[in-house]
């Protein structure tokens, strides 16, 4: 008598037409990424503590062609005969242009984040501060090569006036941008070539013009290049179309106004990095009566400030980033962002580039 086919081997036979479905079906339902292939980026991603976090604003890292890359020693703009530390010594005494956020931290945590460890619920603990700047440089490009190969200076963040976002550091590491908040701190550099006092020489007109119809447009000087900026066809207007004249430390200042598109670029990393690090909150320096203060904030004051603010809230010798900033339909902006709540551009044709 022919032994029964086993259960088993009848089932396999009954269903091997699946088994070669699962087949062709495995690759695409698996989740593990084949070897070498490359995981998409969508250019809106900014790094802390070595993880992606999404901003909605076109972000290049330093990792990216066209990236500013302030973890190199040698200089960026220099000949390059002349780049290297050997030469570059000879104007900076190290070659360090940032160090780590250790300041404060037990020794215990000091040891465990020297090599780079921070973890996110570390760095949460630390950050609360995010400090906007404007560059005096004009274009970020310019603002690099000051920081980086001039003035042994850094910054996590320099947003461009066509609204793209430059990434030049972990947020992790502590940039030298805001003195006694760099520990504490995120910062930003605004491109815009400054404030200065009304009626006196300024390079205010220099960097600016006004179009047939009279509308302003920035005009970056032949000195510069082309400028550098990522969308090649870009004429960059400031919000306000005339200059904007405003107290700063006690002292009157004018200046232009920032793009839509670093306004709207602005919001969105400020929004991204409250969600991130929330110790950040989406608030700016107040007085009583809810109007911005515009000068130096007492010690004490700062010292308990966790939100949004400019370098001039930290140093009595800063000016930036101005009279023109603005601070409530930034922060607004922002709020509206983060709780998904729909909130006005800043311009009906404000055109970011490309993600
Ligand atoms: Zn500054």
């Amino acid at each position: 008598m022919p032994l029964p086919r086993p259960i088993t081997a009848s089932l396999h036979l009954a269903l091997w037409p699946f088994g070669i479905l699962a087949l062709f079906l495995l690759p695409a339902c698996s989740s593990s990424p084949r070897f070498g292939s490359e995981l998409p980026r969508k250019g809106d991603e900014i790094v802390v503590a070595g993880r992606y976090f999404h901003t909605g604003a076109p972000v290049v890292l330093w990792t990216d062609p066209g990236g500013y890359d302030a973890y190199r020693i040698e200089r960026r703009f220099v000949p390059i005969a002349d780049a290297g530390w050997d030469k570059t010594s000879q104007s900076m005494p190290a070659p360090n242009r940032y160090d780590a956020r250790t300041a404060g931290l037990p020794d215990d945590e000091i040891e465990q984040v020297r090599g780079g460890g921070w973890t996110l619920d570390q760095l949460r603990e630390v950050v609360d501060q995010f400090v906007i700047h404007y560059d005096v440089s004009g274009t970020s490009r310019a603002c690099f090569r000051t920081l980086h190969d001039q003035r042994r200076l850094s910054i996590h963040f320099m947003i461009d006036i066509d609204g793209t976002i430059y990434q030049t550091l972990d947020v992790k590491e502590r940039a030298w941008h805001a003195t006694t908040s760099n520990t504490r701190s995120v910062g930003v550099e605004m491109a815009n070539i400054g404030a200065y006092k009304p009626n006196t020489p300024s390079p205010l007109s220099k960097w600016y013009a006004k179009d047939a119809d009279g509308h302003t447009y920035i005009t970056i000087p032949s000195s510069e290049g082309d400028g550098g900026v990522r969308t090649r066809t870009f004429v960059g207007r400031p919000m306000e179309n005339d200059p904007i004249t405003g107290e700063i430390q006690g002292e009157t200042l004018e200046m232009y106004d920032f793009t839509p598109e670093q306004y709207e670029s602005l919001s969105r990393l400020a929004a991204a990095l409250n969600a991130v690090l929330p110790r950040i909150e989406l608030t700016y320096p107040t007085d009583a009566e809810g109007n911005l203060i515009t000068h130096k904030l007492p010690d004490e004051t700062l010292k308990n400030y966790r939100g949004i603010l400019g370098h001039y809230h930290i140093q009595q010798n800063k000016a930036d980033p101005g009279p023109a900033m603005q601070w409530e339909f930034m922060t607004d902006r922002a709020r509206a962002l983060r709780a998904g709540r729909s909130a006005p551009l800043p311009s009906q044709d404000v055109m970011h580039p490309p993600l």
